[in-house]
């Protein structure tokens, strides 16, 4: 699959029309082995926490006499509810890309608010780690796209970010607008100071299930499908996602966009944002 792909992109003018729905069929086929690995993944990952809370429920009624043990088994049982917050989550975004066109209900969708439903899906983890989370930048941009799944990828940027990083650091997302010459492009970057990532596996994180610490990563309902479903995302809507990282110190990811310019799509401009 990924073979074809890449030949598509180097082939002759001539044939540029087939190759060009190889590569399509490809990715789609692609996107349809992911939501098949994740099935099959995702009800196994399920059982888990749902088996820890019941065990620690019944664990809390047994130990009603002892309030340090129940604030123990409380504790754990968040830990366990978190996890399965985080794989419900993963499901909503796997089941938000999974129409074949992303484009066909594309709309300007305002920076403003992606960066606080990304917050908001986080907040009481940040809460939990004490993590500051700051916005700046997003005032009157948009990007041109579909919401539910911009909003699963900046989402999963943020998650991610809040994440890998230890309690009372700072999680910032910045946007701006960057001058490219296929039209201007909406630039989002999500910086943590948190574990950060290696050379050698910044290359391979962008790939479905590949974790770089999976007992770190399913501790925290991890499944490894957040940045492949982010760069899948990325490359939908004709942008990209890009890493920075420094190990020890701190990763940031950037996410670069069309913006839903005036002359590309007037036409469907939202009455609001005018
Ligand atoms: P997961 O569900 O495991 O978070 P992702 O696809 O979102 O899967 O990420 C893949 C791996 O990349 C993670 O398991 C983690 O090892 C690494 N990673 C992702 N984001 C960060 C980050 N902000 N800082 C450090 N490591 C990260």
């Amino acid at each position: 699959g990924e073979a074809l792909a890449v030949s598509a992109r180097v082939a002759p003018l001539g044939s540029r029309l087939v190759l060009l729905l190889v590569e399509d069929l490809t990715e789609a086929r692609r996107i349809e082995a992911v939501r098949r690995d994740f099935v099959a993944n995702v009800s196994h990952e399920l059982k888990t926490p749902v088996g820890a809370l019941s065990l620690l429920s019944e664990a809390v009624m047994g130990a009603s006499d002892d309030p340090e043990a129940v604030e123990r088994f409380a504790g754990r049982m968040q830990i366990e509810a978190t996890r399965l917050t985080n794989l419900v989550q993963e499901l909503i975004d796997l089941s938000r890309v999974q129409n074949d066109d992303p484009l066909e209900d594309a709309e300007p969708v305002r920076v403003d608010e992606l960066v606080v439903e990304a917050i908001d899906r986080c907040r009481h983890q940040a809460g939990t780690k004490q993590i500051t989370m700051a916005a700046g930048g997003t005032a009157d941009l948009h990007v041109w796209g579909n919401r539910g799944q911009l909003a699963a990828a900046l989402g999963n940027l943020v998650e991610n970010a809040v994440n890998y990083s230890p309690a009372r650091t700072r999680v910032g997302i910045a946007a701006r607008r960057v001058t490219a010459p296929g039209g201007d492009l909406i630039e989002i970057a999500v910086t943590d100071q948190g574990i950060g990532i290696s050379d050698k596996d910044k290359e391979r994180i962008f790939e479905r299930f590949y974790r770089v610490d999976p007992a770190r990563s399913r501790a925290t309902g991890g499944t490894g499908l957040g940045l492949a479903i982010v760069k899948h995302v990325a490359a939908s809507h004709g942008g990209e996602v890009t890493v920075w990282s420094s190990e020890g110190q701190g990763s940031t990811f950037t996410l670069r966009l069309p913006e839903a310019g005036a002359s590309r799509d007037r036409a469907h401009q939202h009455p609001l944002l005018d």
